[in-house]
């Protein structure tokens, strides 16, 4: 009876050991694959990113459409600031879900496809998106293939396309008033008398009023013109150097108006992503404005904000306010507010439409709250750079 015991006890023990042995060796074999496969994951997202040569950011920056690279995971490499816009990425690395299977197919059939897909931030609006499969540059030194991803709002192309042409109908209104009214004058001039001088010098007066505004209101098309045919040079940008500058350029203005301009910054605030002309232009027309339309005594401040991931702007003023009916308006082209003292004022009514189109290319928003007889702030926000 001992004997079958002492033959079963050595098989036991020994199956047992090879039993742990071979359990430790598939858990082993197991924490390797898992840390082999995380490592190739990282290393060919980090492979697509270094790949992405640094003169791609200025390239999609410069092309007049929302454009991306994104990764074989559906993980954006490189945006223009349009694109983020459109779908909204923030900070955001990863795709929406629909444009990220998408990447995924074409990559996979390598065959171009257009489509639309729901706005990530409005499912009732749709985007039109093209993506291409590209080739990689060198397969030995990276295998991945990435996707270039072309994105369009068609509603918001035929909104822009309407409002060109009214835009162009308002323009030929704008020029053909002070256009009549000059010849008018222009045939004073030629009928009046050499004692008539006192006419003389007022029709002299009134053209060369109407000609200096339309010579502004030509400037300023020109500059709405460019800012839409010219993309913006979008980099790292110290934005209360710019306020700063802007500030100077409008100094002698604001003191013959005997407006008080202010900047109130933090210390240490981040830099922005910014085209740096294009930002002084839109300091410098809010400033105008407030300058413009304040009465001796008023002050115009800029103040910067650091939000985190954005530094948000206001540009606030101690002057008239805005009448309620014309807050909705004053962003349009060409509309100029409703009282007298406004409609008799220099301004062209574009202003306020280029500050908008300027901030629009910065992915940015402004907005604005005014109190008659109290003042006018204006506010928007910069991605930090
Ligand atoms: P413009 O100043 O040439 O008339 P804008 O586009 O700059 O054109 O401004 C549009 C309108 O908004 C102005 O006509 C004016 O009625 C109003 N507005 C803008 N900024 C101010 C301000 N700081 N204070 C009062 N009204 C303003």
């Amino acid at each position: 009876m001992v004997v079958p015991t002492l033959w079963q006890e050595p098989v036991v023990s020994i199956s047992l050991g090879w039993v742990a042995l071979a359990a430790l060796l598939a858990v082993v074999l197991l924490i390797s694959l898992a840390v082999l496969l995380t490592w190739r994951y990282w290393q060919r997202r980090a492979s697509a990113a270094s790949h992405a040569p640094s003169w791609l950011p200025d390239l999609l920056n410069s092309l007049p459409v929302a454009a991306l690279v994104a990764d074989p995971d559906g993980q954006v490499v490189v945006h223009n600031t349009e694109a983020a816009r459109l779908l909204g990425l923030g900070g955001a690395r990863e795709l929406p879900l629909a444009l990220r299977t998408l990447v995924q197919r074409v990559l996979a059939s390598d065959v171009s496809e257009t489509t639309e897909i729901p706005a990530p931030q409005d499912a009732q609006r749709r985007l039109r998106v093209t993506v291409t499969a590209l080739g990689a540059a060198s397969p030995a030194a990276s295998p991945v293939k990435n996707a270039l991803v072309l994105v369009s709002d068609p509603v918001e192309l035929r909104q822009r396309e309407m409002s060109y042409r009214r835009l162009i109908g308002t323009v030929s209104h704008e020029l053909r008033t002070p256009l009549t009214a000059i010849m008018g004058h222009v045939d004073i001039l030629g009928s009046c008398s050499v004692e008539e001088e006192a006419l003389w010098r007022r029709s002299q007066r009134f053209i060369a009023g109407e000609v200096q505004r339309l010579a502004r209101l030509v400037d300023d098309l020109l500059s709405l013109s460019r800012l839409e045919t010219s993309p913006s040079q979008m980099r790292p940008v110290n934005v209360q150097a710019i306020a700063e500058e802007a500030i100077s350029a409008l100094w002698e203005a604001a003191e013959r108006a005997q407006v008080t301009l202010l900047l109130q910054a933090p210390p240490g605030l981040p830099r922005v992503l910014a085209d740096p002309d294009r930002l002084q232009q839109v300091f410098i027309n809010l400033l105008d404005n407030a300058i413009k339309y304040s009465s001796g005594g008023a002050t115009a401040t800029i103040r910067l904000y650091d939000e985190g991931n954005v530094v948000r702007v206001e540009a606030a003023d101690t002057g008239p306010g805005i009448a309620t009916e014309d807050l909705p308006h004053i962003f349009e082209p060409m509309y100029r507010g409703s009282t007298a003292a406004i409609r008799a004022s220099l301004g062209t009514g574009l202003g306020l439409t280029i500050v908008k189109t300027i901030l629009e290319q910065h992915g940015a928003t402004i907005s604005v709250e005014s109190a008659l007889g109290e003042g006018t702030t204006f506010t928007f926000s910069l991605p930090c750079a």
